[in-house]
């Protein structure tokens, strides 16, 4: 469990590197959270580039998203509490700007999105085989996080690892900042490989 800010401050800023080699944190994008083990979280700095993290870009927030510190958290913060309070197993949160996570949400207007038959779930905690399907939910795009929360709040699950945010990005959470790291990643590969199937359909359809 991780203790203290300064405890969190490595691991968060190793994400940011791991996340921006993976192509997903551009342009200042994204935020990550720890929840430490007095309940207080570590989540990044409002603005900040995700890539190029210093100490000083995360910061420290209690569990109702107050400030304990002088300074601006994400804008997105209330969507990080709101997992902490939800799954008490969470203790790490991604969220990430995703390519093929934008595109598919534009081209498929329905809530959620069905993952299956992939050997890659199995990264996800608590699955064991690729013969699965899982259906992570996806919610409109919002400046409103007090509405968006609410939306969400209604359909995210403990048994699912994700949600998505339509022509947005994902979130993600775990156990640890590497079982989060895992999920954002794998997530990350499945709606490739949904994106790419669903361009394969329709090239072979004209
Ligand atoms: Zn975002």
């Amino acid at each position: 469990m991780t203790a203290s800010l300064q405890d969190a401050i490595p691991p968060i800023v190793a994400a940011g590197n791991f996340l921006h080699a993976q192509g997903l944190a551009p342009a200042t994008s994204g935020n990550y959270s720890l929840r430490l083990g007095d309940g207080n979280i570590a989540i990044t700095v409002s603005g900040a580039h995700k890539g190029r993290l210093t100490d000083s870009d995360v910061m420290l927030i209690a569990a109702d998203g107050t400030p304990l510190e002088n300074k601006r958290p994400s804008a997105e913060t209330l969507l990080h509490t709101q997992i902490y309070d939800l799954f008490p197993t969470a203790r790490a949160i991604l969220h990430v700007h995703s390519r093929p996570g934008v595109v598919l949400t534009r081209v498929m207007r329905g809530n959620a999105i069905v993952l299956q038959g992939c050997e890659m779930l199995k990264a996800f905690p608590g699955i064991h085989t690729h013969a699965t399907s899982i259906a992570l939910p996806v919610f409109d795009n919002s400046q409103d996080m007090q509405a968006l929360s609410q939306e969400v709040a209604q359909r995210i699950r403990a048994d699912l690892p994700a949600y998505l945010i339509r022509e947005h990005g994902f979130y993600v959470w775990g156990q640890d900042m590497p079982a989060a790291e895992r999920s954002a990643e794998a997530l990350e590969f499945l709606l490739w490989c949904e994106l790419q199937t669903l361009q394969a359909q329709t090239g072979a359809r004209a």
